[in-house]
């Protein structure tokens, strides 16, 4: 009864991430279209994704999962970590895929309507006691019609208690918060969840320069560039010519004191994101998303 990898056939390559490979598939018997997200053998980050997929299973805004595959029987009897992931198929690709093909920095609308779904998406997360740890335009994927889910939680955890430190260098560095690198000079009021608002900001000011926004452009994001820039340089600001809801937004889940952040609620109280904008925001985003897709495949 169990998913096997035989079960599923693969189309193309996806993308490439540090574990494994992302292959768009489909279920032969059902013919269901899939995403089957393969690990590295040994890979500790399949087993903790698989978990908290589970776990989250009915949140807003986070990628579906439809079955984990064993590397055998066996395997799967053991307890050992699965061999790949059946995944809901997000026809969009990631956020950094669009801001490649597009080439140009994003307008704010549709960045509106992506900040206001990962909020979304982090609201029923964070209630489920659970941390992305790696929020960053790669891991977020589009559906049809502007939709915007949370995928990739192999750098996730989920907190026993709510102040379980989390500091761990986990997940990617350059989106990591100023109290990851350095808890006692950063955090006040230590928050676990907090570091995924200021990954959100982080990522939110990309799409919007169409740049990682922390260092020089161009210039190689290595450990210890990337730690003076966040832990030592001024937060980054959005262009001038960016509006002030957008701008104070962004210093919102930039501020570099944990506990002066904006929360997840607050946030979804902020005028940049507010519900009577949100259908024609998703519009603008999946306008974006087609002029993109033209550009591909002419
Ligand atoms: P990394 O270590 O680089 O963060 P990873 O190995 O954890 O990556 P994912 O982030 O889950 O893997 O996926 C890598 C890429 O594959 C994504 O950036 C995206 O382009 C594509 N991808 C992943 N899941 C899906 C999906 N469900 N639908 C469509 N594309 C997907
Ligand atoms: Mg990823």
């Amino acid at each position: 009864s169990d998913a096997r990898l035989s079960d599923y056939e693969r189309l193309s390559v996806l993308g490439h991430g540090n574990g494994g490979t992302v292959y768009k598939a489909r279920h032969r018997r059902s013919a269901q279209p899939l995403a089957l997200k393969i690990f590295a053998p040994g890979d500790p980050s399949a087993a903790r994704e698989a978990e908290i997929l589970k776990l989250v299973a009915d949140a807003p805004h986070v990628v579906r999962l439809h079955a984990v595959i064993p590397s055998s029987a066996t395997a799967a009897a053991a307890g050992e970590a699965p061999a790949a992931l059946a995944l809901e198929l997000m026809p969009g690709g990631s956020l950094a895929g669009l801001l490649r093909r597009l080439g140009r920095p994003m307008g704010e609308h549709p960045i509106a309507a992506v900040a206001r779904q990962v909020l979304l998406g982090l609201e029923a997360l964070h209630a489920l006691r659970v941390v992305h740890r790696d929020l960053k335009p790669s891991n977020l994927l589009l559906g049809a019609g502007g939709d915007v889910k949370i995928a990739d939680f192999g750098a996730g955890k989920v907190l026993r208690r709510r102040l379980d430190p989390c500091a761990s260098y986990v997940g990617t560095a350059a989106y990591m918060s100023p109290e990851r690198f350095d808890p006692e000079a950063y955090s006040g009021d230590y928050d676990p969840y907090a570091a995924d608002v200021w990954s959100l900001g982080v990522a939110i000011l990309e799409l919007c320069l169409g740049h990682f926004p922390l260092l020089p452009e161009g210039q190689r994001p290595d450990w210890a560039a990337l730690m003076c820039a966040i832990c030592f340089g001024d937060a980054p600001e959005p262009p001038a010519a960016a509006s002030e809801e957008f701008r104070d937004f962004v210093a919102r889940c930039l501020e570099k004191k944990a506990g002066r952040r904006a929360s997840v609620a607050e946030l979804l109280e902020h005028p940049f994101v507010a519900e009577k904008d949100a259908a024609a925001a998703k519009q603008a985003l999946a306008a974006l998303v087609a002029e993109a897709e033209e550009q591909t495949d002419p």
